[in-house]
């Protein structure tokens, strides 16, 4: 996908120089218009979900919504990313050396 390394329009200023900070995280180079979008492109459904929420003063719900979204597309390419590489086996926790306390009625 070339969308990502191209600039992006600003929704606040409408020229193409908005980069991507970081996982839905979009900022214009322009006017400093800081925004969350997509993960890969400003322009999404989320990022819709974004402007409304800062239209009508950010509900908390809407941001919610959103962090809830955001974790999902980190979540998702963090995995695509690990999928690439070795698959790793997440560490089982040691046991303690005590045997597991048993419960007494
Ligand atoms: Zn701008």
């Amino acid at each position: 996908m070339t969308e990502m390394k191209a600039p992006h329009e600003c929704p606040q200023c409408h020229i193409n120089t908005v980069k991507r900070l970081s996982v839905g995280i979009w900022l214009c180079g322009t006017c400093g218009f800081k925004f969350a979008g997509g993960a890969y492109s400003p322009r999404t459904k989320l990022g819709e979900v974004a402007e409304r929420a800062a239209r009508a003063g950010v509900t908390s719900s809407a941001m919610a919504e959103l962090k809830a979204e955001k974790a999902r597309q980190v979540e998702a390419e963090a995995k695509a990313k690990t999928a690439k590489r070795r698959r790793r086996k997440p560490k089982a926790e040691k046991e303690p050396d005590k045997t597991i306390e048993e419960k007494t009625d």
